[in-house]
């Protein structure tokens, strides 16, 4: 996934600035055939440049959403953060604007299975890194939905995204959130690995840095080791690998 973070700061919903706490996602689509994140954005050298001045970063707009999906300049699919996850957008004109975060995916013809197939996985890492982010589970009742199932909750305004385009292209919601949870868990997995790693080098690293134990000082192991030519005497706490047994080993026998 690529995130790109451009807030729309002078749109009157990043003004209002109202708090919230996400308890869901919320997929919508653009309805308009333009993938380019320029049209709604104003863009970088990256992103491409919106230069007609129609993009959400101005204020008298009823909407803003949290991100979107779409081309950046170069073509390749990413996303960009255009709201904190952690304050209320105006996507959907119902409750839902109060507890879910949003993004919309830029529309294209429809057709194009390229281009679905990039986005549609870049809103499957986005999201479920947002169910990490707030310990959401994306296959409980409510939590990641499309707007078309908003209204049909009661949370949302009467839009029919993005029910008119993943089925074309073989997915439902359920798909989705599927694929949510198949992400979720292989990034959980990912991160726990991470995890153990950097906790076997931290305690190496420990070991590597306590000093000699007393009765290895009194036994004067060390210096008798350093003057045979066995161990250079440094790292006495750390683990020894293989190599490093045969090293010593051939050196105290004098081969
Ligand atoms: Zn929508």
């Amino acid at each position: 996934m690529t995130l790109i973070q451009q807030y729309l700061t002078k749109n009157d919903c990043y003004k209002a600035g109202v708090a919230m706490t996400p308890k869901g996602v919320m997929v919508h689509s653009t309805g308009a055939d333009n993938p380019s994140l320029a049209r709604y954005v104003p863009g970088n050298a990256t992103i491409g440049i919106n230069r007609y001045g129609n993009h959400w970063n101005r204020p008298g707009l009823d909407a803003c959403v949290h991100a979107f999906i779409g081309q950046l300049d170069g073509g390749a699919v990413a996303a960009v953060q255009t709201l904190p996850w952690e304050m209320e957008g105006w996507h959907c004109g119902g409750s839902g604007n109060h507890t879910h975060i949003s993004f919309e995916i830029c529309e294209d013809g429809l057709d194009d299975p390229h281009y679905f197939s990039a986005v549609y996985r870049e809103a499957v890492e986005l999201t479920a890194m947002l169910c990490m982010e707030y310990d959401l589970d994306p296959l409980d009742d409510g939590v990641v939905i499309c707007h078309a199932e908003g209204h049909t909750r009661g949370i949302a305004s009467n839009h029919g995204d993005v029910l008119h385009w993943f089925p074309r292209h073989g997915k439902t919601m359920d798909d989705f959130r599927e694929d949510v949870a198949k992400e979720v868990d292989s990034m959980t997995e990912s991160k726990i690995r991470q995890i153990v790693r950097e906790e076997m080098a931290s305690v190496e690293a420990e070991r590597a840095a306590q000093p000699a134990s007393p009765w290895a000082v009194d036994a004067k192991v060390i210096t008798r080791a350093k003057e045979a030519g066995i161990s250079d005497g440094t790292r006495p706490g750390s683990t020894m690998t293989r190599e490093e047994g045969m090293a010593m080993i051939l050196a105290a026998v004098g081969k």
